[in-house]
């Protein structure tokens, strides 16, 4: 474990320490490709064959020699090649044309294809209207991927684009990171669940559903705690089994400074805190610790805290941790929007305003934070498509202002404008 920083971090320094002090698990699996969407590959992909396998056409045409068609002239068509039909063994007469489909292999000889849409044909005859090139309309073997070449680097998380190309390589097995064990809780004396009647001064629980939609996308298996009491037995209890069955433990509530916030003190009893402090806001108490060997993620238990901390800071850990490569570790797009309207504000933490953006009739992309932004008030992310983002030093800025966003993607969908 590296030197433990002091209290209170910038939102970078805390992702930067805790990315340096989890390691990416080394236990792999193989999987069904239709069962890996999500999951991390393990080692880079080497391509079994070429793709497309052999010369082909690209489009409903004729394969003809090019050098037939430089003058309009009518070739006799001598043969049909469809998709599926193997290669014809007879080399290809020069001055005929034979009819080929999209995907059909090309005949030998042939070094071009023309579009039907560039011929006239009668019952045995085609005249091409325009000259041919060479290799015109030909998808050649191994354009798309060389046999032997790296087509997926490893630590790539695969998206749906990955698993085309798996099977288009004839892969129906991959190896990959086994998922992590991702454990959830929340504590507090007053939290019921939902689909229950609330006695007086109890609140509905509603964090770790925000957690676990949060990592849906992820190549994770969750367990769910549950609801956690105030309680120092209960809770060393939870933390202790939740160390000895999962690689990441992450909790809400009781991270802060409150007379009931437990869960800091008892995983430093048990384990270690290394920081609790980030200068963010929402967040503020965010406790990253061990547990042995689970890493612990403490997380605020407003809920608005709590998401926007889960975003920032639990799910690099998890892509890390899930084996994702630091090059593909980035779980936020910030670009830039002009602001709408004036903002101060008290500086020293880094701000994520839950705000809107769109574009003007110039296609610039505006933004505007919105009225609401206490961090109990969920639907100020709701209500979101974006976070603005301001830097900690800053005070104020003016309308008119060049500002960071990130745009807001829930469940790998923008949330629109
Ligand atoms: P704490 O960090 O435990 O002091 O909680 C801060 C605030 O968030 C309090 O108002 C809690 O009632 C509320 N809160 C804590 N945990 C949850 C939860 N899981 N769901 C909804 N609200 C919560
Ligand atoms: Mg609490």
């Amino acid at each position: 474990m590296a030197q433990t920083p002091s209290p209170w971090l910038s939102l970078d320094d805390a992702l930067a320490f805790s990315l340096s002090n989890v390691s990416p698990l080394d236990e792999t699996v193989s999987l069904p490709v239709a069962s890996s969407l999500g999951f991390v590959l393990a080692d880079d992909l080497i391509s079994p064959v070429n793709v497309p396998p052999a010369d082909n056409s690209a489009m409903d045409g004729y394969a003809v020699y090019a050098s037939d068609t430089q003058s309009p002239s009518p070739l006799t068509v001598v043969a049909e090649q469809f998709a599926g039909m193997s290669r014809p063994d007879k080399k290809q007469e020069k001055g005929t044309a034979i009819r080929i489909m999209t995907g059909a292999l090309i005949p030998p000889g042939a070094d071009s294809v023309v579009m039907q849409e560039n011929t006239v044909r009668d019952a045995t005859q085609v005249v091409i209207a325009k000259p041919a090139l060479v290799g015109e309309n030909i998808r050649r073997s191994g354009a798309d991927i060389e046999m032997g070449s790296t087509v997926i680097t490893k630590g790539t998380a695969l998206n749906a684009a990955h698993l085309v190309l798996l099977h288009s390589m004839g892969i129906s097995h991959v190896t990959v990171t086994r998922p992590l064990k991702v454990g959830i809780l929340a504590t507090g004396d007053e939290l019921v669940e939902p689909g229950n009647t609330l006695s007086s001064g109890q609140i509905y629980e509603s964090n770790r559903i925000g957690t676990r939609a949060l990592l849906a996308q992820l190549p994770v298996t969750i367990t769910d705690y549950g609801i956690v009491a105030d309680d120092k037995k209960a809770l060393s209890d939870i933390l202790t089994k939740a160390s000895k069955e999962q690689d990441l433990l992450i909790s809400s509530g009781g991270v802060s400074v409150g007379d009931a916030d437990f869960v800091k003190e008892l995983v430093a009893q048990l384990g270690e805190i290394n920081f609790w402090k980030v200068a963010i806001k929402p967040g503020k108490p965010f406790a990253f610790g061990k547990l042995s060997s689970t890493v612990f993620c403490g997380l605020p238990g407003n809920p608005v805290s709590a998401f926007v901390t889960a975003q920032q800071l639990v799910l690099p850990i998890i892509r890390r941790m899930a084996g994702i490569a630091t090059q593909h570790n980035t779980t936020t797009l910030t670009l830039t929007a002009r602001l709408q309207q004036d903002i101060k504000r008290r500086k020293g933490r880094q701000e994520f305003l839950r705000a809107r953006m769109y574009q003007d009739s110039d296609q610039q992309w505006c933004v505007a934070p919105l009225s609401k932004q206490s961090s109990g008030v969920m639907t100020s992310i709701t209500n979101a498509n974006c976070y603005l983002v301001l830097p900690a030093e800053v005070s104020e800025v003016k309308a008119g202002d060049t500002v960071l966003v990130q745009p807001l993607r829930l469940n790998d969908h923008w949330a629109g404008q």
